[in-house]
């Protein structure tokens, strides 16, 4: 398939607005989007400092945003991006299922994930992951936990209850939690630590210790020297200049994970500066 010609990554309103603006400069624009509404927008009930909008939820706001893309032509995939490298002059980006080629990647996946839970770091691939999809398999017939900040993550524990023998769910998110099989067991309070040394066994919680070999966590975004290591950061964000390139030609980033101020008409205007420094990219 033909590589896009800019892809981007996460879709809140900095990577909406970078995709709009790629279209509008008439490129072959590809959203990968990890949720189909910004988890931080669904949250902002009521905006009032978005100029010319005052009072709009922020899931009104993504509605329209989604659909000028929609109506730009930015094509939208529902996938989350586990890593991306550079290949010939181009970017292969892996997502859970799939793996996307494209010359130039705006980065806007949002405000970085810093914490870890203790134990996390060093039992990732050793029991930890961040992808039922990707690992499930490795724990078929075994008990696995999985921590999720996102509705999203019930699609994941039911994946998973089809494979495994036994699957606790804690979510960290408020909400009925309807969409889960039957099999899962719903867990509540906080995860403390992660247990094992060599290998996981098991997860010390608020409400108590729980047996498994598997720990799956569903947060917001991925550590983002998980998504691409040669990224150089600062104070945990990435480094932009003026014209939001990062420190790799043909990578650019907008939005919260650039760094403060977290406001949506910031991820607006840095999200159409990337892709306009894409489009002059991509014409060197
Ligand atoms: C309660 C609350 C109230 C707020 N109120 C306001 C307000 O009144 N005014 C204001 O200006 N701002 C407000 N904000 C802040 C605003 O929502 C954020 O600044 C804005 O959403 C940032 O946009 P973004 O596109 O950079 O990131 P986000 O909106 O966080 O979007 C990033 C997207 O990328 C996705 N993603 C992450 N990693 C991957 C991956 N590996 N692959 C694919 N997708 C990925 C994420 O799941 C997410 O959907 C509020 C935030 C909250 C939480």
């Amino acid at each position: 398939m033909e590589p896009f010609d800019l892809m981007v990554i996460g879709g809140g309103p900095a990577g909406l607005s970078a995709a709009v603006t790629g279209r509008r400069r008439n490129k072959r624009v590809l959203l990968v989007g990890k949720e189909a509404v910004s988890n931080k927008l669904r949250q902002a009930h009521q905006v009032d400092n978005y100029l010319g909008l005052p009072g709009i939820s922020g899931a009104d706001l993504a509605a329209k945003y989604r659909n000028h893309a929609v109506a730009e032509g930015v094509q939208l995939e529902e996938d989350e991006i586990q890593n991306l490298w550079l290949e010939e002059g181009l970017f292969q980006v892996m997502g859970k299922t799939r793996l996307y080629t494209a010359k130039t990647v705006v980065i806007a996946t949002g405000a970085p994930q810093k914490v870890s839970l203790p134990g996390e770091e060093a039992l990732v691939g050793k029991g930890v992951s961040y992808c039922a999809t990707c690992d499930g398999m490795f724990f078929r017939g075994k008990k696995v936990f999985v921590l999720s900040e996102l509705v999203e993550g019930e699609k994941e524990a039911n994946f998973l209850a089809d494979l495994c023998a036994e699957v606790f769910y804690l979510p960290r998110y408020p909400g009925e939690y309807k969409g889960l099989d039957p099999r899962i067991k719903l867990v509540s309070g906080r995860v403390l630590r992660l247990l094992g040394e060599e290998q996981l066994t098991g997860v010390e919680t608020t409400a108590g210790r729980y047996e498994v070999e598997g720990f799956f966590i569903e947060r917001a975004s991925l550590p983002l020297d998980r998504l691409l290591p040669e990224l150089e950061l600062e104070n945990g964000f990435i480094r932009v200049d003026r014209q939001q390139r990062t420190n790799l030609p043909g990578v650019f980033a907008a939005g919260d994970c650039t760094g403060k101020p977290w406001q949506i008409a910031k991820a607006v205007g840095e999200g159409l500066v990337a892709a306009l420094s894409a489009v002059d990219f991509l014409a060197t």
